[in-house]
């Protein structure tokens, strides 16, 4: 008898043979996630569809020690759902089920597995609004966003995932169930323990209910792009706009790279010669945005945009939101490795870091696109390369290491919303320091004594 199949019996006394799998080219597609060059055989897969099914795989890996890994529809940019030697992944994309829209209090209440575009779209029909929207919200799952804590293109006015979790069922890696947080707007009882859930991915428990806050919807939209001959006028730009003061839903950039692969890619008519452009949103009533949507115009050609397009339909401001939604796709046709970076610095060093690491790939001889959340000073410079060419990708690691300096000493952060998982596991320690970092290992072995859920991600406890 097989190692693999002494465990899919030992899964299969509590989970029916036809959602485990062991088969080696069954595991191959769960042998990695959105991130380039990391990958590792689980050695079974099972799709859990309960709460009590998780609980009983958890309890059953605690008493074995078997490394467990939960898994959305793994996007995840970090390596948080590459399984880890010798680990099972219990996959969540068919425990999906929406349980209820409570209008009274504005919650929805949903599995793990639903889609974050789901939630959306069942939203936006309520006549309600549910803001994080990742790029990669048609397929990534509600359970991995806020494992995560996602952020997305709305972040500047709306916040990330976090800001729109009112509670959770979570399993605790000892196989315990716990309910966390309300439907209460307020509540200050005791430490806040969703903070310490929420962004954990996957290494603290596994949720199992997420119950999400909604909004009204905005009754209506202005979308705006604006090109330019120096990335410092789009950073400006965005001061002049939030100092005004305006605070947009999106203030989204792409430099000259990304331009030329986003007009290879979707034809969106952006001009290739620019060095920036900016895509600027603003929702709310529609007499404010129309105003709102003037002054931003204004402020762009003060700042010396060369061009600014207002979107008059709904089709035009998709085309040109699609300029932005498109970055990645675009990026990632180029080159057979993407190897895309999430540092995040204070508004104000944004154009300044830019410029160090359009130097940087000058440096070292690399092709690095950047876009990114320009109202976050989020950016994503995006490594178009090849896992392949040994002598490059050391190239692109000291380029790495760099960049993780240069923003830390920007008081910057080394992952915005991609998370840490084991892409960036080595630079953790630099970017929060040893106290910090000692604090979440003492946690971590608090809630997982035997170390199974997602080790060796974030850290080695
Ligand atoms: C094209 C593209 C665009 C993207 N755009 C964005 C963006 O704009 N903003 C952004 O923040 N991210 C973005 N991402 C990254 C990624 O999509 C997000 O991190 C997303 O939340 C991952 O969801 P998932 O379901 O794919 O989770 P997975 O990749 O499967 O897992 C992510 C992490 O969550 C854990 N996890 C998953 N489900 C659970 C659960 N139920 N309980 C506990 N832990 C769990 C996993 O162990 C892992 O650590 C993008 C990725 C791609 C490929």
């Amino acid at each position: 008898m097989t190692v693999a199949s002494t465990v899919a019996d030992q899964l299969g006394a509590f989970i029916p043979r036809d959602r485990i799998l062991t088969a080696p080219e069954d595991l191959i597609p769960y042998s990695f996630d959105g991130t380039a060059v990391l990958a590792q055989r689980p050695q079974a897969v099972v799709f859990a569809q309960t709460t009590e099914e998780i609980a009983q795989i958890v309890r059953w890996a605690n008493s074995t020690h078997t490394p467990l890994i939960a898994r959305g529809s793994g996007t995840g940019l970090a390596g948080g759902s590459v399984p880890s030697p010798g680990s099972v992944i219990v996959c969540l994309t068919k425990f999906d089920r929406v349980l209820e829209l409570d209008r009274a209090n504005l919650t929805l209440l949903v599995e793990p597995g639903v889609a974050t575009q789901t939630i959306f779209d069942l939203a936006d029909q309520a006549g309600l609004l549910y803001p994080p929207d990742p790029g990669s919200m048609k397929i990534s799952t509600i359970g991995g966003n806020v494992a995560s804590n996602s952020g997305g293109l709305r972040g500047l006015k709306y916040g990330v995932t976090k800001d729109y979790v009112m509670g959770f069922e979570i399993v605790l890696p000892t196989g315990e169930v716990a309910w966390i947080g309300n439907k209460c707007v307020k509540d200050v009882a005791g430490y806040s323990l969703r903070e310490v859930f929420i962004g954990s991915e996957g290494t603290l428990g596994i949720f199992t209910k997420i119950m999400l806050r909604l909004l009204p919807k905005p009754k209506a939209k202005r979308t705006l792009l604006a090109v330019y001959a120096r990335m410092e006028q789009a950073a400006e730009t965005v001061s002049a706009i939030i100092a005004h003061p305006i605070i947009p839903c999106t203030l989204e950039f792409l430099d000259r790279t990304t331009i030329n692969c986003v007009e290879d890619y979707a034809q969106v008519g952006l001009p290739r010669e620019a060095e920036a452009v900016l895509l600027m949103e603003t929702d709310g009533h529609p007499a404010v945005i129309a105003e709102e949507g003037e002054i931003m115009a204004r402020l762009a050609r003060e700042q010396g945009a060369l061009e600014v397009r207002v979107a008059e339909t709904t089709a035009e401001a998709l085309k040109l939101a699609t300029a932005r939604r498109s970055a990645f796709s675009a990026l990632a046709r180029v080159a057979p490795t993407t190897i895309l970076e999430d540092v995040t610095v204070p508004r104000s060093e944004l154009a300044g870091m830019v410029r160090f690491v359009q130097d940087l790939a000058r440096r070292h001889d690399l092709r690095i696109g950047i876009f990114g959340h320009m109202g976050d000073g989020n950016l994503h410079p995006t490594f178009l390369t090849n896992e392949k060419n040994t002598d490059e990708m050391h190239r692109v690691e000291l380029a790495f290491q760099e960049i993780v300096t240069e923003t830390v000493r920007r008081g910057g952060t080394i992952t915005g919303e991609h998370g840490v998982g084991l892409a960036k596991k080595k630079y953790l320690p630099e970017s929060v320091g040893n106290l910090n970092l000692d604090i979440m290992r003492q946690l971590k072995r608090i809630f997982d004594p035997n170390l199974i859920l997602n080790p060796g991600k974030m850290f080695d406890a």
